[in-house]
């Protein structure tokens, strides 16, 4: 699947558990033992490697595919991925012809998309899904225009050229399982499918899970659940409910080699702007990552490494591509392994350790990771 490598000879690569992926999706699909399963891969399955990660998922039994934009739904259909994959981001004049044609189910907001799905359709009709806006008001009708969106639909349905294959929507706060939000979006959900069915109409698939409603919200599961980070072992909770508690195995390790080690004396600076000063001699050591590989330039002084066994920090501005290390006393040599994030098993920190340490979640962590590290594959079958 990937290039053969040494390990012990790269700058910095990702690891990618694949086995992982797959113990997360079965164990994903058993938490909604009722409900059809989405793996999302959106923005290169969140920094993990769409193509791998999508293969994965199906091996596991993953029923659905999703993503957001066309160019990876169509990415998947030429990666030989023949199942259900759904795509519901699209803008004004993309090539939905092309979706259509290859069996991409997509999402319809307005009438205006019904007509323009429609217009793409060749001889095989267009598999449509409804989305209402249950309150997060990002896409989807807002419940005011919903029936007008369902007239526009069933007017395609009577040519032919649609069929009505879901009615979703998006969950705001599945982070906070207790909020009121979620009671909230689950009863506006039902009484839009409620509506549908007025009309006469099958609303197909109803989903509206992501990963926080998957784990911990059920009556959010109907037919169909989309989650995203679980599938990488991350947890949507963050550190209040780790990963581990839903049985979850994070897939993806960071580590670099350092590109260089030396000893310096007490009082001086570190990297652009001198913001970390040494308080004593010590052993620094240079990471080959910066934001340009995608690490957070906001965690500098203070993001989490392992270095043989010990927790060490960067120290000073994290840079495009180098950051330093404080190794304080440690012996280390050019070459040496660092680990910037994994599974925390073995003591490394996790991604959920960076995002604290940038101010933000885990998702950003994994997902700007950039094309300059390579991924290694492992685990796959
Ligand atoms: C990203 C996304 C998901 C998955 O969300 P997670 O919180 O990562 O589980 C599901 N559905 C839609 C529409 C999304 O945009």
């Amino acid at each position: 699947m990937s290039e053969p490598v040494d390990p012990s000879k790269v700058r910095a690569e990702a690891v990618v558990d694949l086995g992982a992926i797959r113990h997360n999706v079965a164990a994903l699909r058993a938490r909604a033992a009722t409900a059809q399963l989405m793996t999302v891969v959106k923005a290169d399955a969140y920094g993990h490697g769409m193509i791998p990660v999508a293969r994965a998922a199906r091996e596991a039994g993953a029923d659905w595919i999703g993503a957001a934009v066309l160019d990876e739904a169509l990415a998947l259909r030429e990666a030989g991925d023949t199942g259900p994959i759904f795509c519901w981001l699209t803008t004004p004049g993309e090539p939905l012809e092309q979706a259509i044609a290859a069996g991409i189910d997509l999402s319809a907001s307005a009438p205006w998309e019904i007509d323009e799905i429609a217009a793409g359709v060749d001889d095989r009709p267009a598999r449509v899904h409804l989305k209402i806006d249950t309150g997060m008001s990002r896409g989807g009708a807002v419940p005011e225009d919903w029936p007008d969106l369902i007239r526009a639909a069933l007017a395609e349905v009577r040519t032919g050229r649609i069929e009505i294959a879901g009615v979703w929507s998006h969950l705001a706060s599945s982070d906070e399982p207790k909020s009121p939000v979620n009671e909230y979006q689950v009863a506006t959900f039902t009484s839009a499918v409620d509506v549908v069915e007025s009309f006469g109409i099958d609303p197909g698939l109803r989903h509206l899970a992501n990963s926080g409603g998957t784990l911990a919200l059920p009556e959010t599961h109907f037919d169909l659940v989309r989650p995203g980070i679980a599938t990488y072992g991350l947890s949507p909770f963050g550190h209040e409910v780790p990963g581990e508690e839903f049985g979850l195995r994070p897939a993806m390790t960071l580590h670099a080699r350092f590109a260089m080690v030396k000893r310096v004396p007490a009082g001086v600076g570190v990297s652009y702007g001198l913001t970390w000063t040494a308080p004593k001699p010590s052993t620094l050591g240079l990471v080959p990552l910066g934001y340009g590989d995608g690490l957070p330039r906001h965690a500098s002084n203070g993001a989490p490494v392992q270095v043989a066994g010990e927790r060490r920090t960067i120290v000073g501005r994290i840079c495009m591509d180098q950051c330093v290390v404080n190794l304080e006393d440690d012996q280390a040599a050019a070459g040496d392994e660092v680990v910037l994030f994994g599974p925390g098993v073995d003591g490394e920190p996790t991604a959920d350790d960076w995002a604290d340490a940038a101010g933000t979640i885990s998702y950003e962590i994994v997902t700007r990771l950039g094309a300059r590290v390579p991924r290694r594959y492992v685990g796959g079958r």
